[in-house]
C-alpha cells in the first residue's frame, strides 16, 4: 500500500481549490492509494487574507476542520484528514478533540513557523489528549515554507522538550530539520517516540545546493532509528510554492526514487514500510 503521508489541499486558481476528484486523479496517475491531507492553521484573525493564500502560498490557510473533512469525505477510504492547531487561538485542545471525535481526523499538524514554539505551554493539554488517545502529532521543522513566516520556531530542539515531557506521545518530525540537520538526527535518535517524515528533503537538497544531503541523512537515520520509523510523503500532486517550485502528479514517482527507492541500504521490505506500511501502522489503517 502506498501512502503519501504529507499533502495539502491546493489552490488551482485565485479562489478555486483542486477538487477532491482532481486530487484523486493525480494520486491515480502516481499510483498512490491514500493521501494524508493536512489542515493549516496560521491563526489569522477571521478568514485568511487572500494575499497570503493566493499570491504567496498555494495552500489554503485557516481551512476549517469542517471544510477539510468535507473534502476528504468525498473519498473517505483514500483521503485522510489531519487537523491543524495554533496556540495563538483560544483553547486549541478543544479544536483537536472535535476534529478527532466529530470529524474522524487521524492526527494533528503543527506549523511552528506561523509563530510559536512546539514546547509552548498552551499546547500541553493538546499533547496530553493526543497521548491518551494515541493520536500522532506531526511537527514541521527546518526552513520556512513562505516568506511571511518565522524560521526560528522550526528548530528541532524544541521538539525534544515535547518528546521528553510526553514520553508516550507519538510525534512525527518533518523534513529533516535543515539547517539543523545534526540536531534533528540527535533528537530523533534519543527519543523513541519520534518518527521521521522524509518529505521535501530532496527539494531542500536541490534548493540550498547541498549535494548528498538526502543520502547522508537518510542513511544515518536508517542506522540510528531504523526504517520502521521513516515515512515518505510529497507535499501533494499540485504543490506550488514560490520559494521551492511547482509539482505535478509525475512527481510522485520522482520523489519515491529520490527519497527511498534508489538506496540499496534499504531492503525491499524497508521500502514498502517507508512508502506506506509504517504510516498505515501509525494511523491504524488496515
Ligand atoms: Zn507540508
Amino acid at each position: 500500500m502506498i501512502i503519501d503521508f504529507h499533502t495539502h489541499p491546493e489552490f488551482k486558481s485565485l479562489n478555486e481549490l483542486y477538487s477532491p476528484e482532481e486530487f484523486i486523479a493525480g494520486m491515480d496517475k502516481g499510483g498512490v492509494d491514500i493521501s494524508c491531507l493536512f489542515g493549516n492553521d496560521q491563526a489569522d484573525p477571521g478568514d485568511c487574507p487572500k494575499w497570503r493564500d493566493s499570491r504567496f502560498m498555494a495552500v489554503p490557510t485557516n481551512f476549517s476542520d469542517e471544510q477539510l473533512s468535507a473534502f476528504c469525505n468525498h473519498f473517505p477510504t483514500r483521503l485522510i484528514g489531519f487537523t491543524s492547531i495554533n496556540p495563538n487561538r483560544y483553547q486549541p485542545e478543544r479544536k483537536v478533540e472535535r476534529a478527532i471525535k466529530e470529524f474522524g481526523m487521524k492526527a494533528v499538524k503543527l506549523y511552528p513557523h506561523s509563530g510559536f514554539y512546539p514546547n509552548d505551554p498552551r499546547l500541553s493539554l493538546t499533547y496530553k489528549f493526543c497521548q491518551e488517545m494515541g493520536i500522532p502529532v506531526v511537527i514541521h521543522t527546518g526552513p520556512k515554507a513562505v516568506r511571511w513566516q518565522w524560521m526560528k520556531y522550526n528548530q528541532p530542539i524544541y521538539v525534544d522538550d515535547v518528546a521528553t515531557n510526553f514520553p508516550d506521545l507519538r510525534i512525527v518530525m518533518c523534513h529533516g530539520g535543515y539547517p539543523w540537520t545534526e540536531e534533528f538526527i540527535t533528537v530523533a535518535y534519543t527519543n523513541p517516540n519520534i518518527w521521521v517524515d522524509l518529505t521535501f528533503m530532496e527539494v531542500i537538497e536541490e534548493t540550498y545546493l547541498l549535494p548528498g544531503l538526502v543520502e547522508n541523512t537518510v542513511k544515518r537515520l536508517n542506522k540510528l532509528i531504523g526504517a520502521k520509523r521513516l515515512l515518505w510523503g510529497t507535499e501533494g500532486p499540485y504543490m506550488n510554492l514560490p520559494l521551492y517550485g511547482v509539482h505535478d502528479p509525475s512527481y510522485y514517482e520522482i520523489s519515491q526514487q529520490k527519497l527511498v527507492k534508489r538506496f540499496d541500504f534499504f531492503s525491499e521490505e524497508d521500502k514498502q514500510d517507508i512508502l506506506g506500511n509504517n504510516a498505515a501502522r501509525l494511523l491504524g489503517i488496515h
